[in-house]
């Protein structure tokens, strides 16, 4: 049999430490959410853009008491002029509120997503729409898959993406159960055809070498869907026990994050006629003839 090429993403967010504030370039600076977590790693980068008096805030944390002082303290006096969300997933919203009882009201820029923007009164975002301050043009990128409501961002003066959870500063993300796999890998690939000279990741350091990156990471999920379609026979099998053959060298503490991706790669699979899906479980789809 021939030997898997081991591409598995081994590097995670946990134990990772980042400053509440730092400036990573003349026009980018990140504020941390203060919602650190097994899921946010050292908490949501919220960051202020643009090289003048009045900036953009792309993110905006999970509402957590304090990261609005924090954000407060790196605007020194500048304004806010609007908010951009990559996507309505409460670890990426969920300060709004506060930044508009701080601040005012101020445009909030987005793909439109009923599930996530409750009462937000939304300036709607779609592929190619452009967002702008002194010093800093962001044009949109439609990249669903993690959310159905997901945009990166091109930092048109320095060829940079803001990935928001697409791309994490480490670690792989999270597909959860109203996520599309297939969409996600499509969403790697258009950052690849992008090839930006670094990324600014929603969670995590920045990362110099994108196109390493995004492309081990499109291996990752190729890797793991051949485990997934390994471990599935005639007899059905629950998510759970495929989770513990494929994942006996991450945390049990991971394992239910595990699941959504498995889940993640079984649907994909299911629609693409290799597997199928019943109360049971999991099992191989019945060959043809
Ligand atoms: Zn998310």
């Amino acid at each position: 049999m021939q030997q898997e090429p081991r591409r598995i993403v081994t590097d995670s967010m946990m134990g990772l430490e980042m400053p509440d504030i730092a400036r990573w370039s003349p026009r980018v600076q990140v504020v941390l959410g203060q919602n650190p977590g097994p899921f946010t790693g050292p908490g949501t980068n919220t960051y202020l853009l643009g090289t003048g008096e009045s900036l953009l805030l792309l993110d905006t944390g999970q509402g957590v008491e304090g990261w609005v002082d924090k954000l407060h303290e790196a605007l020194a006096g500048r304004q806010l002029e609007a908010m951009v969300l990559t996507h309505g997933h409460p670890d990426h919203i969920g300060g709004v509120a506060q930044v508009l009882d701080r601040y005012g009201d101020m445009p909030i820029h987005k793909a439109r997503c009923a599930e996530y923007d409750r009462d937000l009164e939304i300036s709607d975002l779609a592929d190619g729409g452009r967002v702008s301050v002194e010093g800093v043009t962001l044009r949109a990128l439609a990249t669903p898959g993690h959310a159905a409501d997901h945009l990166c961002f091109v930092l048109e003066e320095e060829n940079a993406v803001f990935s928001g959870d697409n791309v994490l500063g480490a670690g792989t993300t999270v597909i959860p159960g109203n996520g599309d796999m297939a969409q996600y890998l499509d969403s790697l690939a258009l950052l690849l055809d992008i090839s930006p000279d670094v990324i600014y990741p929603a969670h995590g350091p920045a990362i110099t070498d994108p196109a390493r990156k995004v492309g081990e990471l499109i291996a990752h999920r190729n890797l793991r869907e051949r485990q997934v379609l390994a471990c599935l026979g005639d007899k059905p099998m629950a998510v759970e026990a495929i989770v513990e053959l494929m994942y006996t060298d991450v945390p049990v503490s991971l394992h239910p994050a595990a699941a959504w991706s498995v889940a993640a790669h079984l649907r994909k699979l299911e629609s693409e006629g290799s597997a199928r899906g019943g109360e049971q479980g999991w099992a191989l789809a019945p060959g043809p003839g």
